[in-house]
């Protein structure tokens, strides 16, 4: 799409804000309700464009793609109301008397830019908030996924207003960040994510980054290891790895690694098969390059299971190494794939430096029983999120804030967090003038 267009695009947006129409909670119902009847009415064009980008199968791709959008709505219109009633504020002596109180006001054009790793459900759900704030946006589904992409741009206008779709590319990107957005949501890797806050600075435009990195999961003696491999499993080869806040590595402290190593191997089994390239519930790699990234890790440490990988097929087997350096390429860089290094250290001491040693992850996972362990982590480090027992599932909470910390990103949504995200919070104080 030329700049020019582009620039027609977000103009006729403006106007469309400007009129007002998108303030009444009338018209954001009625775009969540229209979003919704998309989700249904349009899901199997959804599932075949996600199985064609990812050979996402139906029952992944239904929950993590569309339920989870679909429970973001209905928990936003049941809770619309209450979160954007305003909230009183008490008033010190001196101002007294008057009314003060804050109130949620939409902040006018967004635009949202998303991955290509869960492509529906990542440009849906900051949508719901956008348009549940009351504001317009265009939503910029990335080129990885270039099925998913052409359906929402099919699709997506017809059910709602507001939104407009932009496909393509960095051009297509690069002349979208050159307009002046009222706030722009991007997720995806903090390279373009650093682009992105510098266009929008040249507007003075909020920023809310999503982004990834290595999300650590501290496993500890006394866990129960056969619970912990299957969660840990879930989290890490649902989509084939790619996904944000799948377990990077683990750090098995004392003597559990081996034995954890044991449990995954047969999780993995249980879960694909002897061969998980003829199952129906695992995924492929996004494109070649990611391919051949991924298949040159799968000798950094000794593989218990998986370990092989084909180009023509962009597969990569479930992979769990042991005897992995913390120095390994593996452990370098986000993996982002269906390869799980386990890293022995001696004590959780040794495990909370070896975490804070390194970035702020979006996720920290911890599969302890003791609450001193829990204390500890929670208060000795810092992460987008923190989960006991489990991985990956924190993100379907609504309640819950998303979002990462330093160079896992900036900012939250899901729930009314979402509300906050695409609003401005406007103080109103009203004195009496007699
Ligand atoms: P991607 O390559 O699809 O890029 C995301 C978007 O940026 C796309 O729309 C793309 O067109 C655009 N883009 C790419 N290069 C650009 C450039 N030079 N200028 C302007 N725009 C450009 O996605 P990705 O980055 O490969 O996704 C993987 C990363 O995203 C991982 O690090 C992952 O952890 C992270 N991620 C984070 C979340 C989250 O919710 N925090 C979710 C999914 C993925």
């Amino acid at each position: 799409m030329p700049s020019n267009d582009v620039a027609a695009v977000v103009g006729d947006l403006r106007e469309l804000f400007r009129s007002g129409v998108t303030k009444p909670v009338a018209w954001r119902r009625a775009q969540l309700t229209g979003l919704r009847a998309l989700l249904t009415e349009k899901q199997d064009v959804f599932l075949d464009a996600l199985y064609a980008d990812l050979r996402k199968n139906a029952v992944e791709a239904k929950r993590a793609e569309i339920m989870l959008v679909r429970n973001e709505i209905d928990h936003t219109l049941e809770n619309l109301d209450s979160w954007l009633s305003p909230e009183p504020a008490d008033l010190p002596r001196a101002v007294r008397p008057g009314d003060g109180r804050v109130v949620r006001e939409p902040l006018g054009v967004a635009l949202i830019i998303g991955p290509w790793n869960y492509p529906l459900q990542l440009v849906l759900a900051p949508l719901v908030g956008a348009l549940a704030a009351g504001n317009c946006a265009v939503v910029k589904p990335s080129e990885l996924s270039p099925s998913t992409s052409a359906a929402i741009a099919e699709h997506l206008p017809n059910y709602v207003e507001g939104v407009r779709v932009v496909e393509g590319a960095v051009p297509e990107t690069t002349a979208l960040l050159e307009q002046k957005f009222d706030t722009i949501f991007y997720t995806g890797n903090g390279t373009v994510g650093r682009i992105v806050m510098t266009a929008a600075a040249k507007h003075l435009t909020p920023v809310t980054l999503e982004l990834g990195g290595k999300s650590p999961a501290i496993v500890e003696p006394g866990a129960d290891l056969a619970v912990t491999a299957q969660r840990l499993a879930y989290g890490k080869f649902a989509n084939a790895g790619q996904t944000c806040v799948a377990p990077d590595y683990v750090l098995a402290i004392g003597d559990t690694g081996t034995k954890l190593a044991q449990h995954l191997a047969e999780t993995v089994q249980s879960m694909f098969g002897e061969d998980p390239a003829t199952s129906d519930h695992y995924g492929r790699i996004i494109s070649t390059r990611h391919h051949d990234r991924l298949a040159a890790l799968l000798d950094n440490g000794t593989a218990v299971v998986g370990g092989q990988a084909d180009r023509d097929e962009k597969y990569i087997a479930p992979t769990v190494l042991t005897g992995v350096s913390p120095d390994a390429p593996v452990m370098k860089d986000e993996i982002f794939g269906p390869i799980l290094p386990i890293i022995e250290v001696p004590d959780l001491d040794a495990a909370l430096a070896f975490v804070n040693e390194r970035d702020k992850p979006l996720a920290l996972y911890a599969f302890t029983e003791s609450d001193e362990t829990k204390r500890r982590i929670e208060t000795e480090t810092s992460s987008g999120g923190l989960v006991f027992g489990a991985a990956i599932i924190h993100l379907a909470v609504p309640d819950l804030p998303f979002g990462g910390v330093g160079e896992s990103g900036m900012g939250r949504y899901h729930g009314r967090y979402s509300i906050d995200n695409f609003s401005h919070v406007r103080a109103v104080l009203d004195k009496p003038l007699g």
